[in-house]
């Protein structure tokens, strides 16, 4: 072997080396990174109240013992809220404290089960502000944000509608043409009744309607003939492209229900939200017998035996569970899973009293879930925004997610306590505490709200 050749093999020798090196370093990484972090655990559960635009949100902090490793997550009852905090404090706090932060759903059934009695708004809520709070924490121990821990993304963002109202049909009109005109494809439209109390809009006109008490008065006759006399000028000026939604708020009778689905069927409507109340679900049967008027329901259930028959059975078309009332995320993404298989499409309750990180998880199920149908969005105050620190982002009607780690929001506590529970809310809600008062027809009986 001449030196030319001893050169050339010395070369290729060290090329071979540098190679090996190459993929032994490589192969250390994957391992490394697939190696399973170690597992966190829970330190300490603490509890943030605020209501920076007015209404009570309630958000769970989850500590865990490794510096810096926390989440957040939503257990807004806003009529109820300070009845939350103990539940969390007192209840969730001591069985929690110790365990494992990344065993969520064996953590869901501990809380779930501890109480005996279940299935209730507070129990519900509270333990959406762990359920919610221990996925966060998982997202931020990945370094993806929840949606990727899902599954990932089945669409890019979630078509919103926002809440188009008017003491006067005219002011709805050009009210839901600002939708349009900023890129809403849905809105919900809502009319006031002259001198009653309207659901989802003020009223119209400065005189109450005569009744027998001094309490906000109701007609459900009265509501429907305008809603019905909306719909017909909505179609008119708005034309066929936009889709309308409306919230009946099972403010009328079982029979005037039925009636009402049925008369609003020639308006083609994206939804008709919660024609009858939970007690009355039997009634959904006979709506679909009669009419194919699409129905959204659930914002009231608490428990699968509510919501189970309507998607098994194939009465409604929309699921519009509260998610922190149902208890969280891991129970709404298994609703969602049901849905999938009978055709019930999500539509996730999202009005003001549902905490940005309540927002974000309603984002994050929209995204993964292939049976999303619409998503609620009211968006976000600068009060609030200065609280909770990069929301999920409106954009032509389109609401999209952070992209960051876990729900990607920071929540400031000191900006928090500068929002007290009562600060924006000096009127009725402020004297019950954030509860709902009175509604009475005009002979004095109480209404559902
Ligand atoms: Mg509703």
């Amino acid at each position: 072997m001449n030196r030319r050749s001893i050169m050339k093999l010395m070369t290729s020798a060290a090329a071979t080396a540098a190679v090996a090196k190459k993929e032994a370093k490589a192969q250390e990484t994957v391992a490394r990174a697939t190696r399973g972090m170690p597992s966190p655990k829970i330190r300490d559960i603490q509890v943030i109240a605020c209501a920076p635009a007015g209404l009570r949100l309630i958000v769970v902090k989850v500590i865990t013992d490794q510096p810096g490793l926390y989440g957040y997550g939503c257990a807004t009852y806003t009529q109820r809220a300070d009845l939350v905090v103990p539940a969390v404090e007192k209840y969730l706090k001591p069985l929690l404290v110790g365990r494992p932060a990344d065993r969520i759903e064996d953590t869901w059934h501990m809380c779930y089960n501890s109480s005996y009695w279940r299935n209730g708004p507070v129990l519900n809520n509270a333990i959406s502000g762990v359920d919610q709070a221990l996925w966060d924490i998982k997202g931020r121990q990945c370094g993806v944000p929840v949606y990727q821990l899902l599954g990932g993304k089945c669409r890019e963002a979630a078509d919103c509608y926002g809440h188009a109202s008017g003491g006067e049909i005219p002011e709805l009109i050009e009210n839901a043409r600002s939708y349009m005109a900023k890129g809403f494809r849905h809105v919900r439209v809502q009319i006031g009744v002259g001198g009653m109390a309207g659901y989802g809009s003020r009223g119209a006109g400065n005189a109450k309607a005569e009744s027998l008490h001094s309490d906000p008065v109701y007609e459900p006759a009265v509501y429907i003939r305008r809603t019905l006399k909306m719909f017909e000028a909505c179609r008119k000026e708005l034309g066929e492209e936009i889709e309308l939604c409306h919230d009946v708020h099972e403010r009328v009778t079982t029979t005037q229900a039925l009636q009402f689905c049925k008369d609003v069927e020639q308006f083609k409507l994206f939804f008709f939200e919660d024609p009858f109340s939970p007690e009355d679900i039997a009634w959904f049967r006979l709506t679909r017998q009669q009419c194919a008027t699409p129905i959204a329901m659930g914002e009231l259930f608490n428990s699968p035996h509510e919501w189970s028959p309507l998607i098994s059975e194939r009465l409604i078309d929309y699921i519009r569970v509260h998610v922190s009332q149902a208890g969280g995320l891991s129970p709404c993404r298994k609703m969602a899973a049901v849905g999938e298989a009978f055709g019930v499409r999500t539509a996730w309750h999202g009005p003001g009293d549902v905490s940005p990180i309540g927002h974000a998880a309603n984002v994050a199920l929209d995204l993964v879930c292939w049976n999303f149908g619409i998503q609620e969005y009211s968006g976000f105050s600068d009060n609030t925004q200065e609280v909770f620190s990069n929301c999920p982002v409106l954009k032509n009607g389109y609401v999209y997610a952070n992209e960051a780690p876990g729900w990607g929001i920071e929540v400031n506590e000191a900006a928090a306590k500068k929002f007290p529970f009562g600060a924006g809310d000096p009127g009725e809600r402020g004297r019950l505490n954030g509860g709902w008062g009175v509604i009475r027809r005009r002979d004095g009986t109480v209404i559902k709200q």
